[in-house]
């Protein structure tokens, strides 16, 4: 896979040198660049950012500076047609786990990192004749830059390439990878400050083990993030796992899981 991110701060990218990128850059699976939008200046000053039209506070980027860098990206690029431009912003589609699948089947992503009020508008419309654009948010909340949000949606859509985890079971059993949370984790000694590791994983009993994980994953996720279970594909559940999700406030319709209206809210973690 090739990214290309460009940036007012490429310094602010340097974590993507360290761990598991930057093995997987080391190995030939990934090839990162990060761009510095100045050199895409023409003026003395270098700049990138004006007031804005209409007036209020803080400065706009700048279009030309973005078209020149993005033009000049998408020349180097080996992509298909139209490559994919995410251009992070609290405004764009929520990122997950699900889009992180998706984009890691992209051959190249280029990622346009933001700063000040955002980029002049037209950017994005002249971008879409160009490249498939995603404006992508990190989540509700403001950050200063694109910076940090694209490390994250970086390393998370990475560690899906194959070959960059080195067990990919881990990939499998994680937070999200089956629309549930992860059950919770213990490792050795078995009891630490008077706290036991639950007897049932020192059983040796894979069956039982897999199923109180599975229960587990559901009690977190009712606690945690009820908003996961509501529409839940029930299909494929066991009797012990409906009856599990019966306790918990769960009905299943059309195959499908409801939250009885009646239930208190569940506060097990
Ligand atoms: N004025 C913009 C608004 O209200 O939508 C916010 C601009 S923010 C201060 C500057 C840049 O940070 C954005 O252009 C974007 O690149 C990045 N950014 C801020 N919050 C983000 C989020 N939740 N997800 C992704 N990027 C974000």
């Amino acid at each position: 896979m090739q990214i290309d991110v460009v940036s007012i701060f490429p310094e602010y990218l340097a974590p993507l040198e360290l761990s598991l990128i930057g093995k997987a850059r080391q190995d030939g699976l990934l090839d990162l660049k990060v761009h510095d939008l100045r050199e895409f200046t023409t003026d003395r000053h270098r700049t990138v950012d004006d007031t804005p039209y209409g007036g209020g506070a803080g400065m706009v980027m700048k279009a030309e500076p973005w078209a020149q860098a993005l033009s000049s990206i998408a020349e180097a690029g080996h992509a298909g047609e139209k490559p994919v431009l995410i251009v992070p912003s609290p405004a764009g589609e929520r990122f997950n786990q699900a889009l992180a699948h998706e984009l890691a089947e992209e051959e190249q992503l280029i990622f346009a990192c933001g700063r000040y009020e955002g980029i002049d508008e037209r950017v994005i419309e002249w971008a879409a004749e160009h490249f498939t654009v995603r404006p992508m948010s990190l989540g509700d909340y403001v950050l200063n830059g694109g910076e940090v949000a694209v490390l994250a949606m970086v390393e998370a859509i990475v560690r899906l390439l194959p070959g960059v985890v080195g067990n990919p079971e881990s990939l499998v059993e994680e937070s999200h990878a089956d629309g549930l949370l992860e059950y919770p984790v213990y490792t050795k000694p078995s009891t630490w400050r008077d706290r036991e590791v639950p007897p049932i994983l020192l059983s040796g009993n894979h069956g039982k083990i897999a199923q109180w994980r599975r229960h587990e994953q559901y009690r977190r996720t009712a606690a945690r993030r009820p908003d996961l279970l509501d529409g839940f594909d029930a299909t494929k559940l066991t009797r012990a796992d409906r009856t599990e999700f019966s306790d918990l406030g769960y009905d299943v319709v059309d195959g499908r899981l409801h939250r009885r209206p009646d239930m208190p809210v569940n506060d097990q973690g």
